[in-house]
């Protein structure tokens, strides 16, 4: 598919609602979850038959949670702060997992200029044409990214553990201290108390 297909298609126009803006991260992201989800030949994730693992917190995991229906709340999105453009799938359903990341010989996405402006903006510094040449640089570095295969831009390999556990739903207790309901699990002993890990400190 070219990059003027795929801006076009529903898909894609559902990522872009999420995420907010069009941007190489969420680009990538969108490339590797359909490059995995037909890897594994699954439909969205109405319920918890997908899982997916992604090694960064960046723009791409929203493009990530549209395409294969795994959602931070669902339990079936699962963070590991690895810091890479990697993501892992797996079908419950047919036991199989594949990661696909991207290739180290792919040209980094955002040119030091573009990197340069980005930082304006967050500093709030930015002119208004600092921000809209930010915008073209996505824009161009996007379809770049959404004009390549899949293959070309990262490597898809098979994985052969099993998918992680399903979430499971813990009793509450209430913390000795702020006495709000918390996860019975995710408590901390303390002088022969459950407390809560805020209350902690
Ligand atoms: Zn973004
Ligand atoms: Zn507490």
């Amino acid at each position: 598919m070219s990059a003027q297909t795929i801006l076009a298609s529903d898909l894609f126009k559902k990522c872009l609602d999420f995420h907010g803006h069009l941007c190489p991260g969420l680009s990538l992201g969108y490339q590797a979850a359909v490059a995995g989800m037909e890897w594994l030949s699954a439909r969205r994730a109405e319920d918890e038959e997908v899982v997916a693992i992604v090694e960064t917190d960046a723009c791409g995991c929203d493009a990530i949670q549209v395409v294969t229906g795994c959602t931070f709340g669902k339990g079936n999105f699962i963070y590991r702060d690895y810091g890479k453009t990697a993501f892992t799938f797996f079908n419950r359903k047919t036991g199989q997992g594949v990661r696909v990341a991207r290739k180290a010989e792919q040209q980094d996405p955002i040119d030091p200029e573009h990197r340069q402006l980005l930082a304006k903006i967050r500093q709030g510094t930015a002119t208004d044409l600092e921000r809209s040449l930010v915008r073209a640089k996505h824009e161009k570095a996007s379809k770049r990214i959404l004009d390549l295969r899949p293959y070309e831009l990262f490597t898809i390999s098979e994985i052969t553990v099993p998918a992680p556990e399903k979430a499971r739903i813990e009793p509450s207790l209430n913390c000795a201290v702020c006495g709000e309901p918390t996860m019975s699990t995710k408590m901390v002993e303390k002088d022969g108390q459950s407390i809560c890990r805020g209350c902690l400190g």
